[in-house]
């Protein structure tokens, strides 16, 4: 798929990711967003997102991302859905369903069928990024295009490490590093700095940490009033997760912080034996085999006990 194809003649287009957006949902949209400008001066391209990390700042094109989700007085000609279905498009879901076109590009196994009306979805694709290449034209690369699309990639790949990298993911990682921009800065900045509270959340989660099931299974949650007594919010909590994951013979971790009295926003990851992906999609959330989220309402006992009968079941599965 080319995207210029889907969008030729278009005056108005709109560019929407996933609620609490993550570095492959930014890196995305702004790059789609500064390549089509460049293919199309003339189009109107606005870019809905509710307000990423201001570690995304260095991005061209983030300072005006619309977080108002101010509604255009007309349906747009195209809306792109990056990096999930629609129904996670937040506030922006009512502007994708007005639109006169619709295009879905993700790489969400849990969203396998799309939800636009023309759909470009890979799940063995690293990241949404590494699609936004695929369908975009090589001789409009530029630097600040190739600088989002690698921040994408090297949050969805934890900087090429996850088993979703592949030979053609580095390929395009060689592709974007040649444009010349300061990678292992943006790598540092980005991705392995934390701010201080950040880094004493990530320590209280890993303090706090239990592991069940012979020590295959690992979980760690945070309340609200943690959160508020440490000043963090969502934004602060990316990588959590992975790190419980990281645990010696641990197979599975849950991660999960309250965002409203007794609604807790999961994360799960896997080491390859249990789908996480269906243990999220059970309920009413999804992501990727190996990591994956949902929202679950109760104490952080009720949401444990509801999650672990799903993944010991998968573990019994995977020992036979
Ligand atoms: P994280 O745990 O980092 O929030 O998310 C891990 C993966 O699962 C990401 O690819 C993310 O987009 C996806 N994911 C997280 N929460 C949800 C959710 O509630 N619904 C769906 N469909 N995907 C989710
Ligand atoms: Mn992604």
């Amino acid at each position: 798929m080319k995207i210029y194809e889907e969008c030729k003649g278009a005056h108005t287009i709109a560019i929407g990711g996933h609620v609490r957006p993550d570095g492959d949902c930014v890196g995305a949209c702004l790059a789609m967003k500064m390549y089509l400008q460049k293919r199309m001066p003339e189009a109107k391209i606005t870019v809905y997102l509710e307000k990423p990390s201001e570690i995304f700042s260095l991005l061209q094109g983030f300072d005006e991302i619309d977080s108002t989700f101010a509604k255009p007085a007309e349906p747009v000609d195209v809306f792109l859905c990056l990096d999930c279905d629609k129904s996670r498009l937040g506030d922006a879901e009512s502007i994708f369903d007005e639109a006169k076109k619709t295009v879905n590009i993700d790489h969400h196994v849990s969203n396998a069928r799309g939800t636009g009306m023309v759909n470009y979805v890979v799940p063995t694709a690293s990241s949404a990024s590494e699609l936004v290449f695929d369908v975009l034209e090589e001789e409009y690369l530029d630097e600040e295009i190739a600088k989002a699309l690698y921040v994408g990639i090297i949050h969805d790949t934890g900087v090429f490490h996850y088993s979703n990298t592949s030979p053609k993911t580095m390929q395009i990682g060689a592709k974007l590093i040649s444009f010349g921009f300061d990678f292992t800065r943006i790598i540092g900045e980005t991705f392995y700095e934390k701010t201080y509270h950040q880094n004493q959340i990530l320590g209280r989660a890993l303090l706090e940490s239990i592991l069940f099931m012979n020590g295959q299974c690992i979980v760690s949650s945070i309340d609200k009033k943690t959160m508020d007594f440490y000043e963090v919010t969502s934004k602060d909590m990316d990588g959590i997760a992975s790190q419980l994951r990281q645990t010696k013979d641990v197979e599975c971790a849950i991660f999960m912080y309250e965002i409203e009295p007794l609604v807790y926003k999961v994360s799960l990851r896997s080491g390859g034996k249990v789908d996480v992906s269906k243990v999220a999609e059970y309920f009413g959330g999804g992501g990727h085999v190996r990591a994956a989220g949902c929202t679950l309402n109760g104490t952080n006992h009720d949401v444990i006990n509801n999650l672990s009968v799903h993944i010991e079941k998968q573990l019994l599965e995977a020992e036979g």
